[in-house]
């Protein structure tokens, strides 16, 4: 059924189908090749709350092997009571993170108007579900000549994801990354049901790479790993994982945010199930032991 939705839109898509680029998109952020034969893992936290708490979770998430750093300056909550995000003070740490730990940085922008002080602080602009129809947000990323990490509406089918994305890119903008993170379905007991076809169904209709969120896919920290190394399995090229020092503290999404153990965890299973199809992994042990060891060589200089 599915299929038949994206083959009625296709003729009428021409940007972001597969066969406008068969071989397949790769996204370069600062050296971070997204859609090649690594699999990228983004993490950090859901909110940016501190600098002590953004660049203590920004070491350990390198540590364990995360190549890009997340963390929401912008939150748009489902409830106006929540925090909603430290805003420009939030952009500011990123900023400051970006350049202590050499992360690259993803942050969300919810509103036009915010689009030059976002671009300022980060390397990957990020449209949230709730916003993944907002026409006027769409056209002006795409104007802008930086990489746009889209993710999927919470009720968007892929025929309507996939024109999202062809909004972007007709913008001149060709550097979309795709991200599945969780539907509405009728099960309650996950906070969305993480659509693991969309990976495989997307790499077939679509050049562009498919990255999973596992995290807002659950909405249980304990289900993040396993779903992390399903999304691997199943063909997705990277993940964006929310971590956190102490997720009960956590001032948004504390229920599915992991520790830096537990991400460091689910980095060396990951690890091994991207070995497992065909896909290298920088949170392999042998990466990670040349890096730490070097890290101790004073004066070493890490390359990974
Ligand atoms: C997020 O990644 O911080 C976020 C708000 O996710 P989503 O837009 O998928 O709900
Ligand atoms: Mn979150």
């Amino acid at each position: 059924m599915v299929v038949e939705q994206i083959s009625d839109v296709e003729p009428r898509l021409c940007r972001v189908t597969r066969e406008a680029r068969p071989a397949g998109t790769v996204i370069d952020i600062r050296g971070v090749a997204i859609g090649g034969p690594e699999v990228v893992l983004i993490a950090g936290p859901c909110a940016v709350e501190s600098e002590a708490q953004l660049l203590a979770t920004a070491r350990a998430v390198k540590a364990a092997g995360a190549t890009i750093l997340r963390g929401g300056a912008f939150k748009p909550r489902t409830s106006p009571y929540s925090f909603q995000g430290l805003k420009a003070e939030g952009l500011r740490l990123l900023a400051l993170v970006r350049a202590e730990t050499g992360l690259p940085v993803v942050t969300e922008v919810m509103d036009a108007r915010h689009l030059e002080a976002v671009s300022a602080c980060a390397d990957i602009l990020q449209i949230g579900s709730r916003n993944m129809q907002n026409v006027t947000l769409l056209e002006e990323v795409g104007k802008c000549r930086m990489p746009v990490l889209l993710k999927r509406g919470m009720s968007a089918t892929l025929a309507e994801y996939l024109q999202a994305a062809e909004y972007i890119m007709n913008g001149g903008n060709e550097q979309v990354i795709l991200c599945e993170r969780g539907i509405r379905t009728f099960e309650p007991s996950t906070r969305n049901t993480l659509d693991l076809n969309a990976i495989p169904m997307l790499r077939r209709h679509t050049h562009l790479p498919v990255i999973v969120d596992p995290s807002h896919g659950t909405g249980h920290s304990w289900m993040v790993r396993p779903l992390a190394c399903a999304a691997i399995a199943a063909g997705a090229d990277g993940l964006l994982v929310e971590v956190h020092c102490d997720p009960p503290a956590a001032l948004s999404d504390g229920a599915h945010s992991l520790t830096p153990d537990e991400f460091a965890q689910l980095t060396t299973e990951v690890a091994s199930v991207a070995a497992a199809v065909g896909r290298a992994c920088r949170a392999d042990r042998r990466t990670l032991a040349a890096r730490s060891a070097a890290a101790r060589t004073p004066g070493a200089q890490v390359h990974t």
